[in-house]
């Protein structure tokens, strides 16, 4: 072989190895990780955390330096928020834009501003093998769980939203219960036993988790909303529930297994509901119930380093707090002990009075400008396979596509 041909010869068989390595490469890039979480803290915006983790630091004697697990993670994105109607997003158009990865309007749940229907990423990920869990601190069918296995324009459809998960094949459901029982006037038939009928353990409490059908697809409710419109989970400091939001991830790691890939979205429903009446001990203790499930995915993901992707984020910001309301806040003012202490003498425990509450923002300085949602930012961030994705500013929209590895 003449000198010139056999360079020529080695030089192609070597492109054609390098063309390989990098096409291998890229399409590996472009896949999804097998293990995915999901957490969407509602309502929690950097406000929400910043006074979280300012609390923190004054519980340990300082003046800051405390985290939450998840400020912790490499990578962040600042993610805008707006609906495809409003300046404003509610938590169904918000809900749709994460899982969906388009706009749509206030209201909608999974499905386009026309009322067609949008695939979501949790069917996505279904139809290539991934087993999917959907699980909340609120009930299973509010706003933004539906949004990844609901199709209905008004997020307020709650007895069809339900109905729902039999249609989605989805493996595991967690909530605090289900939002019209019965129907919105309370004259359908109890929407757990058609779930049951068509295929699924609906099981309340952990005895009946424990007991639960293995070979069929489960709706975990806790204990408190079995037969009822449920009640309120951390937020106020109530105790009604009797399963944690990380525990109830821990049941769905359970259900899913990690034999196969999985796809998970965990949220944090009550962090809202304490922001639009500005509880702020209330947001900091969702906020810290949240971060107790986040680290459970940190501890599966410490087993799987190189299959696992984390994405921390909200649908929205809700009540504009700040810290403060003056040339400094006083986190001794929101202090839970203090809030107990104030129950006791009240005699009336889980119940703060909207101007008791406003009296304490006072006391402790902090601010807030709304009791609805703003249009501020709120941050997106990511450990894990894929997680250099998220950085610099993005659209909610973006996040689907980030994930699947797009
Ligand atoms: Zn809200």
């Amino acid at each position: 072989m003449k000198r010139t041909r056999f360079i020529a010869i080695l030089f192609i068989a070597l492109s054609c190895i390098s063309m390989t390595g990098c096409c291998e490469k890229t399409k590996d890039e472009g896949k999804p990780a097998k293990y995915i979480f999901l957490f969407i803290g509602d309502g929690m915006g950097m406000g929400q955390v910043s006074v979280t983790e300012s609390y923190l630091s004054y519980k340990a004697g300082k003046l800051g330096g405390e985290q939450v697990s998840f400020t912790q993670f490499p990578h962040l994105a600042l993610c805008s928020t707006h609906s495809a109607n409003r300046n404003i997003t509610c938590s169904a158009a918000a809900g749709t834009a994460i899982a969906c990865g388009a706009k749509t309007n206030n209201e909608h749940i999974g499905v386009d501003p026309e009322g067609k229907p949008l695939e979501s990423i949790a069917y996505n990920l279904h139809d290539k093998g991934y087993n999917v869990g959907i699980m909340t601190s609120v009930p299973v069918n509010h706003a933004t769980p539906a949004a990844f296995y609901g199709h209905n324009s008004s997020r307020y459809g709650y007895y069809d939203i339900s109905k729902e998960i039999v249609a989605s094949g989805f493996e595991f459901f967690g909530g605090s219960g289900f939002y019209n029982y019965r129907g919105k006037d309370g004259n359908e038939p109890a929407v757990d036993i058609y779930i049951e009928e068509n295929g699924y353990d609906v099981c309340y409490g952990t005895e009946e988790f424990e007991q639960r059908a293995e070979d069929k697809g489960v709706v975990f409710i806790q204990e408190s909303g079995r037969e009822t419109d449920p009640e309120n989970y951390v937020s106020d400091g109530a105790e009604v529930c009797d399963v944690r939001l990380s525990e109830m991830l821990e049941m769905g790691l359970e259900v899913l297994g990690d034999e196969e890939p999985f796809f998970i979205m965990c949220e944090g429903g009550t962090i809202d509901w304490a922001a639009h009446a500005n509880k702020t001990m209330a947001v900091v203790m969702d906020v810290l119930e949240f971060d107790e499930a986040i680290k459970k995915a940190l501890a599966f993901y410490k087993e799987h380093p190189d299959e696992t992707l984390i994405v921390v984020t909200a649908d929205h910001e809700t009540g504009g707090v700040s810290i403060g309301e003056g040339k400094d806040w006083r986190p001794e003012f929101v202090d839970w002990a203090l809030l107990e202490k104030h129950w006791i003498e009240s005699g009336e425990k889980n119940v703060l009075e909207y101007e008791e509450n406003e009296e304490l923002n006072k006391k402790a300085l902090i601010g807030w400008t709304s009791s609805h949602h703003t249009g501020a930012r709120v941050p997106a961030f990511a450990i894990g396979k894929g997680a250099e994705k998220f950085a610099g500013i993005i659209d909610n929209t973006d996040i689907k596509g980030k994930i699947l590895g797009e």
